[in-house]
């Protein structure tokens, strides 16, 4: 009982983010509604959530530490080099690009974990100004 209301409380707190957050970032605010939880806990809630497949894990550009991701749904991320910031992007291409894989090596594709990486445009302007 208690577990699934932690479990609850961490899949709730990821899918609310804007941002896909480390273990680390979903324990502290988890821990502003119930102080007891451990960061272990939140490793194994985490772990049993992607099991499930209720989230996905998302390894970062340069960075160790894995990030989890509330949509579940296919959707691409922009990585910016200078910030680290991770966006979401819903791209159509999927289709075409499949069918060209296929064609190419006959490799059916059922999953696409795509990862960008550039500048953001926060950064470019940055830059500019
Ligand atoms: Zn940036
Ligand atoms: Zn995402």
């Amino acid at each position: 009982m208690k577990y699934s209301k932690q479990r609850e409380l961490i899949l709730e707190t990821l899918k609310n983010a804007e941002t896909h957050l480390t273990a680390e970032e979903i324990h502290l605010q988890v821990r502003r509604e119930l102080p007891s939880v451990s960061l272990g806990t939140v490793y194994r809630n985490l772990s049993l959530l992607v099991e499930l497949g209720h989230i996905r894990t998302l390894k970062a550009a340069g960075s160790l530490s894995v990030r989890y991701d509330g949509r579940t749904d296919e959707h691409c991320h922009l990585i910016c080099t200078k910030c680290g910031k991770i966006t979401d992007i819903d791209l159509d291409v999927f289709t075409p690009f499949d069918v060209l894989v296929y064609e190419k090596t006959g490799f059916s594709v059922d999953d696409h974990d795509l990862v960008l990486k550039g500048v953001c445009a926060e950064c470019a302007n940055r830059k500019n100004s």
